[in-house]
């Protein structure tokens, strides 16, 4: 009888704990709601002035450089250079709410991967002392967002950059498969421990060890990366080793035939 009623008590115990789980579900869920709001809506209300910063930023600079005020001019080149930041930073959170929200829109157009990756090493030179090499195999027109995609190069570019030493190489890859196209990105960086391999595509997620609290990011860049190349049907393969750097590569299929991730 005793053991009866203590499998009551448990089972009222239990019953309770869940009901007292249930709201705190419910609540949990409207603050994780108000925190996607608070950024979905705090990045939209900065992109506007940031942007007209920029704007009249560049225009000053200019004026400067013109006026032959060269010491002032390089001021706000490095001024502008802060703002060019903060309007990826703001970027990437519009990205995040339009990618939570199921609105990351894609407009495909022919693309021939090569000149993208050419452009976007371009691009991004200037920027560093590390170098790049750049491998193309011959590739077919393939149906993709450019921009999207561009920034996914971008991304990744930027990640050896970060990760790795000053002056290092930086060897990017581009081959035909059976069904679609790779492309892979290779430095010779600090590399990321086995654990954290798959954690990296999450929102938010930043290694703990090695330098990266030395680097600027929020770890948004390879989750917004990884959901852009999984709208065109294609996925991200890492392959890495502490210490001895990692391989990016993201393969894109010729024909999206649909992705599971809205
Ligand atoms: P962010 O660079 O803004 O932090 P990302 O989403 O691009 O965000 O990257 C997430 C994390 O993955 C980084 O903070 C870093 O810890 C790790 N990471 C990304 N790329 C590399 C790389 N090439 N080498 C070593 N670690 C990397």
């Amino acid at each position: 009888v005793l053991g009866f009623i203590s499998v009551i008590t448990d089972i009222n115990e239990l019953k309770k704990t869940t009901e007292e789980l249930k709201v705190s579900e419910r609540q949990l869920k409207q603050l994780l709601k108000q925190k996607d709001d608070f950024i979905g809506i705090a990045s939209h209300e900065l992109k506007t002035p940031v942007t007209s910063i920029k704007a009249y930023g560049q225009l000053v600079q200019a004026n400067l450089e013109r006026a032959g005020d060269h010491k002032n001019a390089n001021l706000l080149a490095r001024l502008n250079g802060q703002v060019d930041r903060l309007i990826s930073l703001i970027n990437q959170l519009l990205d995040l709410t339009r990618v939570q929200e199921g609105k990351l829109q894609l407009h495909t157009e022919d693309t021939d991967i090569n000149e993208l990756l050419h452009e976007r090493i371009e691009e991004i030179q200037p920027t560093t002392s590390s170098y790049f090499v750049l491998h193309p195999e011959p590739l077919p027109l393939i149906k993709v967002d450019r921009e999207r995609i561009g920034q996914v190069i971008t991304n990744l570019l930027s990640n050896a950059i970060k990760y790795s030493s000053p002056d290092t190489l930086i060897t990017i890859g581009s081959a035909t498969q059976a069904n679609g196209i790779r492309v892979s990105v290779k430095d010779q960086g600090e590399g990321i421990a086995e654990q954290d391999q798959q954690k990296v595509f999450e929102r938010f997620f930043r290694t703990t060890d090695g330098h990266t609290h030395l680097a600027p990011g929020m770890g948004l860049g390879l989750y917004i990366s990884a959901q852009i190349i999984h709208r065109h049907g294609g996925h991200f393969t890492l392959e890495s080793k502490k210490g001895e750097g990692s391989v990016f590569s993201f393969f894109l299929p010729f024909e999206n035939t649909g992705s599971s991730i809205a």
